[in-house]
């Protein structure tokens, strides 16, 4: 139920060192996870972690969901880019992108590979000027995430 992570933190139930967490409601990398010493510290403090871990569970859901919209909002953009990109500086903390806007008829212009860019700042290029294209296809996404349905239909003809 259980599994080992290379942190180590006070088990929720004894306190002493705990580097096995809750494997149920284990959140990603940013948010906080519940610990145990052992297996029978944590069927011991079952009763009182589970509802918390009710909660944690869905969180932990909705984290990877949302993780899994942007991944795929950011690869949907890879895949229809539409600009010519001149060039990427950084200066400080802002990126500057010089962009040559291709006419409305030109074939999708593959996102370039060797920008050289951090994940960070590629995504931050990917979803430049992109607001209204997220709102536009993300909603059908997130909407599937959520139901649990394993088919995503984009249709906008239908407004
Ligand atoms: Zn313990
Ligand atoms: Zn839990």
């Amino acid at each position: 139920m259980a599994e080992t992570t290379p942190t180590s933190q006070s088990c929720a139930l004894c306190e002493q060192p705990a580097t096995q967490a809750c494997k149920a409601c284990k959140a990603d990398v940013d948010l906080p996870a519940v610990y145990y010493c052992s297996i029978d510290c944590q069927r011991t403090h079952w009763v009182e972690h589970k509802a918390e871990c009710a909660v944690g569970a869905s969180r932990t859901a909705l984290y990877r969901a949302a993780q899994m919209a942007r991944d795929m909002f950011l690869d949907f953009n890879k895949q229809t880019w539409g600009d010519k990109i001149l060039g990427v500086k950084e200066r400080g903390n802002v990126l500057r992108i010089a962009i040559q806007e291709l006419s409305v008829n030109a074939i999708y212009v593959p996102f370039p590979k060797d920008l050289g860019l951090s994940a960070s700042d590629e995504a931050a290029v990917l979803s430049h000027c992109a607001c209204t294209t997220s709102l536009a296809y993300m909603w059908d996404v997130i909407g599937v995430l959520l139901s649990g349905r394993d088919e995503i239909l984009l249709d906008r003809s239908s407004g």
